[in-house]
């Protein structure tokens, strides 16, 4: 098993930047997501870390080695690609053996290495099956199986759930975490899908136009965005972000919204006078006749144990996460309670969190 370590990683096609010195660490045996939009540099990361693709300049250490230049053959990983092709005129058995055939391993410890491989799939009643009449998840697993029968150092996965329907991606989504937990290798894992990231990840690096925006687990990516960005990618629906003015001296504890003071987080530096917007997830809303910030209720989206109520305030739209069985009727005005210790403010015109020190802001090297 090994760490991963990017130093710097730069990649330009002609002018145009991929990837944007990027550098972060990925611990040994972790499960690590690159998380983003299309185009934002996810797949280029990983081919220069799969050797398919060579950096413009950066450094990519595996372990102890320096494998920056190394062909892809030499660096010991399984590269998993979204659409799995298997060989349809082989049973499950040859397609899982096939990459130890090709590396010339003895047939004795390809009988065990496969065998190993199925139980620990739970596919070893089908081994001898064709792989035609597979159903879907079936097939998903043979491929798994193919890539970790070499027993690589570093698995890397390229949105591998991306063509399969909701359903079905939340079962696999357990299943490869469970497949991790029990190989326990080093995996980077790139998705454009922030459920499954959150789900699985133990860290995530957000990408956005070829840099990383933030680096952190899923539960300081979700709770401390350092960005509007990150605010806005991560959630669903996502953090809102009220617009207000202030100039806020360090170690105050509240903000002035419609007259109301709402507790903030203790700023850990001052602020000029500037247009700020303050983050506030929809389940850390609640109704309260006697708050002073007030919200006119412009739709709702019943959910089942919840409701999702849309509302219009003086300071932007807010969407608030409710139980199901709180009264709102479309055109209601109702008093609002922001949760404090869960709120962020960011710089409008620099989309940056101001408590930055509160934050794990920097990927490190
Ligand atoms: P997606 O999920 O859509 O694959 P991504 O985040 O993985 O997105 P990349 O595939 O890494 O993004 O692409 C990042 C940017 O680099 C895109 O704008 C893409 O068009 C560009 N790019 C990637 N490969 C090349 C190439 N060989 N030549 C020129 N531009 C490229």
């Amino acid at each position: 098993m090994a760490e991963i370590r990017i130093k710097n990683l730069h990649k330009a096609f002609g002018d145009f930047i991929a990837v944007r010195d990027s550098s972060f660490t990925v611990a040994n045996g972790e499960f690590f997501v690159m998380l983003g939009p299309s185009g934002c540099g996810k797949t280029t990361t990983l081919r220069m870390i799969a050797g398919l693709e060579l950096p413009t300049s950066g450094q990519i250490m595996l372990g102890s080695e320096d494998v920056t230049f190394y062909r892809a053959a030499k660096r010991d990983i399984a590269f998993v690609f979204q659409l799995f092709a298997l060989y349809p005129h082989m049973n499950v058995r040859q397609n899982i053996a096939y990459p130890l055939k090709s590396e010339g391993v003895s047939r004795a410890q390809i009988k065990d290495r496969v065998e190993e491989t199925a139980r620990l799939l739970r596919i070893d009643d089908i081994l001898d099956s064709p792989v035609s009449g597979l159903s879907g998840g079936d097939r998903q697993r043979v491929a798994l199986g193919r890539a970790i029968v070499r027993r690589p150092k570093v698995f890397l996965m390229d949105e591998p759930l991306g063509a399969l329907d909701a359903e079905f991606r939340a079962l696999m989504c357990d299943e490869l975490r469970g497949l991790h937990n029990r190989l326990g290798a080093t995996t980077v894992y790139v998705t454009h899908d922030q459920i499954e990231a959150m789900s699985m990840a133990d860290k995530i690096a957000v990408m956005n136009n070829g840099s990383i925006e933030q680096f952190g687990s899923p539960q300081e990516i979700y709770d401390r965005p350092t960005s509007t960005f990150v605010a806005e990618f991560i959630g669903s629906p996502p953090m809102n972000l009220l617009s207000f003015h202030a100039g806020l001296r360090k170690g105050r504890k509240t903000v002035k919204l419609s007259n109301s003071s709402i507790a903030v987080p203790e700023l850990r530096e001052s602020v000029a006078p500037s247009e700020l917007l303050l983050g506030i997830r929809p389940e850390h809303v609640r109704f309260d006749d006697a708050a002073r910030l007030r919200g006119r209720i412009m739709s709702t989206e019943y959910l089942g144990s919840t409701q999702i109520i849309s509302l219009s305030t003086s300071h932007g739209p807010l969407k608030a996460r409710l139980p199901a069985e709180i009264a709102a009727k479309t055109g209601d005005n109702v008093g609002l309670t922001l949760m404090g210790e869960r709120l962020s403010i960011f710089d409008r015109a620099t989309g940056r969190a101001v408590q930055t020190a509160l934050y794990e802001t920097v990927p490190h090297a």
